[in-house]
């Protein structure tokens, strides 16, 4: 577990200040202002440490038109540190239709839209796809202002593999269509990274651990980039026995590592099987063996047959 950090003593927002005074924001030269081309840009915005700003994101949310914004108190309240004062337009899953109607029009009148989310990458977990496929077929220049992002930083430093991972995002919150959701993706090669709101966490990992196995490798990252962060590395079945006794605040990555892919043996097919036939319908124990072994429903369901009549 990493120990919580010092709050930094250099004033980002200061400095961010500094750089928007106006003569900085003049194109060399002729003293104009500086003016992006027409078009939607994505930009990307802290998942907390103020400092996580890009250069190119302060330029590109001080110059435009208009900010798209999911919350206009939480991104009036962010971009005020940083000085800036723009009008902003409340664009969320409930009112994309309209909201992105507007914003077509200002687009096609010559003007500059950013588009926002509280915090992080626009449309990673977070609304957007709508407008940015609708700007696109109208033939409109959607440019994306990299930056931040929950995900990519959980993976960077949990300790499990990143050649190769998938990007869950946000489970069901009710549990059948979790373990549905976990299940179908239990032999994927790669890192699985999900985002998880704290009071669900120790039933999700519960969840995984029965359909993943309790000991595949896994990492908890908590309030990533802020003052309390923390990443807790161990096996599913030691993290989620930890979050069952323990209450847990704050923004949430659950990163589980690839599925080994070896195949299981007929005696491992077995021995697993006996176990879950304990206290599992036979129905249910064929399910979680093939999902957590990868073998094939239909061996897995002779062999439990067969020790079925075994017994
Ligand atoms: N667009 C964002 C991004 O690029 O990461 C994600 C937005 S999604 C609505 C919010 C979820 O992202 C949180 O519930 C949490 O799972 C994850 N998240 C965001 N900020 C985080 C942080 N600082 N530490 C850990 N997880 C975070």
């Amino acid at each position: 577990m990493s120990r919580a950090k010092e709050k930094t003593s250099c004033d980002y927002p200061r400095l961010a200040k500094e750089m928007l005074s106006n003569e900085m924001l003049e194109t060399s030269g002729n003293g104009a202002p500086c003016k992006l081309p027409s078009g939607l840009y994505l930009v990307a915005t802290p998942i907390g440490h103020l400092g996580d700003i890009t250069l190119r994101a302060l330029v590109t949310l001080a110059t435009c038109d208009l900010i798209a914004c999911e919350d206009t108190r939480v991104s009036g309240g962010m971009l005020a540190k940083y000085g800036i004062k723009k009008p902003l337009l409340p664009y969320h899953d409930h009112n994309a239709d309209a909201a992105g109607k507007k914003i077509l029009e200002h687009i096609k009148g010559g003007e500059t839209v950013a588009l926002i989310s509280d915090a992080g990458m626009p449309l990673i977990s977070d609304p957007g796809f709508p407008l940015v496929t609708t700007c696109q077929k109208a033939g409109y220049p959607v440019t994306v202002i990299p930056g931040a992002n929950a995900a990519l930083t959980a993976l960077s430093g949990s300790g499990l593999p990143a050649n190769e991972f998938h990007f869950v995002g946000f489970l069901p919150a009710k549990q059948a269509a979790r373990k549905q959701a976990i299940a179908a993706r239990a032999q994927l090669p790669g890192t699985l990274i999900i985002y998880e709101a704290p009071q669900r966490l120790a039933d999700c990992l519960t969840d995984l651990a029965s359909l993943l196995g309790k000991e595949r490798p896994a990492a908890v990252a908590r309030e990533l980039t802020k003052l309390f962060e923390e990443t807790k590395r161990g096996t599913l079945g030691d993290l989620a026995t930890t979050y069952e006794k323990e209450e847990v605040k704050g923004e949430i990555v659950v990163l589980i590592g690839p599925a080994e892919a070896k195949t299981a043996s007929t005696q491992d097919l077995e021995a697993l099987l006996k176990n879950a036939l304990k206290n599992q319908s036979l129905r249910d124990a064929v399910n979680n063996v093939s999902i957590l072994t990868g073998a094939k429903k239909s061996e897995v369901y002779d062999l439990a047959l067969r020790l079925s009549k075994e017994k």
